[in-house]
């Protein structure tokens, strides 16, 4: 029986009510009047129910389709503005003992090189990634009490927000781990997390099960029920996504949003992220069994979907991407995105030899971050290093009732100017400098408060002159 209040994952992820709304939607995606009613809800820029979202995901008239776009765009623009917030995801280790079918750390990839980062390793990786520019981390691990428990997760946070290597700082440490319990999500918490993230998969029970044959990772409630647990830890961001490519999109799809809204009614605050992975080639893996691929156009429209059901909820799509689609679904609702990734144990200080590879997947993006930030301004939009919410306490309720009050932007935009500022002046490469300093000078006419322009300005000078850290 599905009830959005249930603590029980099969009861806020019915089986049931998605088949239902998958039914209603494939009824409905030529119903003009009922897809003109759901527009005009999602115009108020107060979200959709997964079913709403469905149909509109399902609609099958070139016009309203033509108007999805439109809105997602105008979302995102009102929202995030122009600004990309960027990250970079860091290996800490890929021992694990789950047996998922779609992940080369699996248990019984004999061939995959195992690795575990050592404290001393991560220091030379993190000055890797400070001297790039990076700010902000995901860190990912798999899931073996044994190499990578959850002691040693929190020694690693602790490392990593002690390194102050010339101008750099991690200034946010996300966290992507395994299903874990309350206690540890509190150590988590009090290591000074931002957001917890984890990913779903698929919201398909059955084939949950399948996919996870062995190991921990095989109980669908208790993975499920994770982002529960964390909040009752004390974390106030999660971050959710699903594998897309594992199973049937429109299932997923819904899936996720049930998800959000079971997070909004139970916990009070919705997810603070969505990430909007796609299933790529990796070692071990047979890619015949995994193409259930999407293609780019319905990628798209997932993303443009997602984004007017959940106008709150940042959105990330990783280098697993390629530079042109990236392009693509940027501007329908895409609010962060990781630059310069390696997807190795390791990699940032060195590059990995061949015979070495640790790689979880391939990456399509292989560009430099300075090549990524220019890339990015070029495009119109503003790179944005910020950090500030989270050090500001500005987690959870508090965090969601200044965004969906508008409020926020006046604090994000003026941020991702003097974020932006310190990049160029510690890391970026003359060509960038140049795009950089100027994108920066037009974007300070966005800021309509005066007296908050006086301050912008007078810390961009500051940061000229080799202050740093700088927010509002
Ligand atoms: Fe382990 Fe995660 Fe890979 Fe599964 S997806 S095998 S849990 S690292
Ligand atoms: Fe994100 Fe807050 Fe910075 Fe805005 S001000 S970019 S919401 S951290």
């Amino acid at each position: 029986m599905y009830n959005v209040m249930s603590p029980k994952a099969e009861e806020f992820i019915s089986h049931e009510e998605i088949l239902e709304s998958l039914a209603y939607a494939e009824a409905n995606k030529m119903n003009r009047e009922l897809i003109d009613r759901i527009l005009e809800k999602a115009r108020e820029r107060k979200g959709l129910s997964h079913r709403e979202a469905a149909v509109l995901l399902d609609c099958g008239l070139e016009d309203k389709n033509q108007e999805i776009y439109e809105l997602a765009q105008q979302i995102k623009k009102d929202f995030y503005g122009n600004r990309i917030v960027m990250f970079a995801p860091l290996y800490l280790s890929n021992y694990c003992i789950n047996g998922c079918e779609y992940c080369p750390y699996h248990l019984k990839n004999k061939h995959i090189a195992r690795k575990k980062l050592t404290q001393e390793e991560i220091v030379k990786e993190v000055m890797a990634l400070q001297d790039m520019g990076h700010k902000r981390l995901a860190l990912e691990a798999g899931e073996d009490p044994v190499n990578n428990p959850i002691e040693y997760i929190l020694e690693c946070i602790h490392t990593i927000y002690g390194i102050k290597h010339k101008n750099g700082a991690i200034r946010r440490v996300n966290v992507n781990i395994a299903a874990t319990t309350v206690e540890n999500y509190q150590k988590l918490k009090d290591a000074g997390i931002g957001t917890y993230i984890l990913f779903q998969e698929t919201y398909h029970k059955e084939s949950y099960e399948k996919l996870h044959p062995t190991g921990p990772k095989h109980d669908y409630a208790y993975h499920t029920e994770a982002m529960d647990r964390a909040m009752d830890g004390g974390i106030d961001d999660v971050g959710l996504g699903v594998l897309f490519g594992l199973n049937n999109y429109r299932y997923d799809f819904t899936g996720i949003l049930m998800h959000a809204e079971h997070l909004e009614s139970y916990k009070g605050v919705g997810p603070h992220t969505i990430s909007v992975p796609r299933l790529r080639r990796a070692d071990d893996i047979d890619p015949d069994v995994f193409d259930n691929g999407i293609s780019d156009e319905i990628f798209a429209k997932i993303v443009a979907c997602i984004r007017i059901a959940v106008p709150y909820t940042g959105m990330i799509v990783s280098t697993r991407e390629s530079k042109a689609c990236r392009e693509k679904v940027l501007h329908l609702g895409i609010s962060q995105i990781s630059g310069a990734s390696r997807t190795s144990v390791g990699g940032y200080a060195e590059e990995e030899p061949e015979e070495e590879n640790s790689a979880q997947f391939d990456v399509s993006d292989n560009r430099t971050l300075d090549e990524v930030v220019r890339w990015l301004m070029e495009m119109g939009y503003v790179p944005s290093f910020c950090t500030a919410c989270y050090r500001e306490g500005r987690t959870g309720d508090r965090f969601m009732t200044l965004l969906k009050s508008g409020q926020i932007v006046n604090c994000c935009h003026p941020n991702a100017l003097m974020t932006l500022k310190e990049y160029l002046e510690d890391y970026a490469s003359e060509e960038t400098k140049a795009i950089g300093e100027k994108l920066i000078e037009g974007e300070l006419d966005v800021i309509t408060n005066p007296k908050v322009k006086e301050k912008v300005m007078d810390y961009l000078a500051n940061i000229h002159n080799g202050k740093r850290d700088f927010r509002f």
